[in-house]
């Protein structure tokens, strides 16, 4: 199979905490090698495009700036898009701020039109409850991603999801929900880059997120064995591969 653009998930896909899977490090280096820049897409919030850029480096995976698309820059962008004037809470932590602050989005603790959602390991009852409330009073609830939990070495965590869907639950609004399987990242990168969806693939581990990103999105999808979903159950992936390396 031969793409111009190879969109990565990270997690489980790229590393695993902070270990390299050493297939996708090969593979990577050798669509590099033949003059192939990947893409990378994460719905991960919490860092800003340059700790995501070093994060790979320390992986030993050059990667462009401008090839990294995280559920924080399409948050930002989706409410610039589809919103003017807003003044936004947030629940959320630093690379979701500075992807709101470059779209030039207001950051405000009172009077919010929209709340803004992403992982927060500082959050506490009164942030949650000061969201809820700006909810009922008419603020719009955009979230940075849907995954209700997230898994670590001890087990299953808290997700975005699951604070997303508290708040949600107490003030009886929905979600405006951005990282995938929303295709919007897959969409940023094509704009961005000039792309038809027939030069795209989304290589990925969870099925609910990533293969369902590009199967809503219409482009080729690749699953790969090593992270959340058992290669069994990616049901509606286009290629279901055990490590990357297969595809070399
Ligand atoms: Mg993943």
């Amino acid at each position: 199979m031969q793409y111009k653009a190879y969109c990565f998930d990270l997690d489980g896909t790229v590393y695993r905490g902070n270990e390299p899977i050493a297939s996708a490090v090969t593979f990577i280096h050798a669509l590099q090698a033949k003059g192939i820049e990947p893409f990378f897409i994460t719905n991960n919030s919490s860092k800003t495009v340059a700790e995501l850029q070093a994060t790979l480096l320390n992986m030993g995976i050059i990667a462009q700036a401008d090839h990294i698309y995280s559920s924080a820059l399409a948050t930002a962008s989706y409410i610039t898009e589809n919103f003017t004037g807003e003044r936004a809470m947030l629940i959320g932590s630093h690379g979701l701020r500075d992807a709101l602050q470059r779209e030039g989005i207001e950051i405000v603790e009172h009077g919010a039109s929209v709340v803004v959602v992403g992982i927060d390991k500082d959050v506490n009852y009164m942030k949650l409850a000061i969201a809820a409330v700006a909810l009922q009073q008419g603020a719009t609830l955009v979230s940075t991603n849907q995954d209700i939990k997230f898994p670590t070495e001890h087990g299953f965590v808290p997700g975005n999801g699951a604070f997303t869907t508290l708040i949600a639950d107490v003030a009886s609004v929905t979600p405006h929900y951005v990282g995938k399987p929303s295709p919007r990242m897959l969409e940023m990168i094509a704009r961005d880059h000039h792309l038809r969806k027939e030069e795209m693939v989304l290589i990925g581990d969870n099925h609910d997120t990533d293969i369902l990103c590009g199967v809503n999105y219409g482009i080729a999808t690749i699953h790969v064995a090593t992270g959340v979903t058992p290669s069994a159950d990616a049901t509606q992936a286009t290629y279901r591969i055990n490590e990357l390396t297969d595809l070399l």
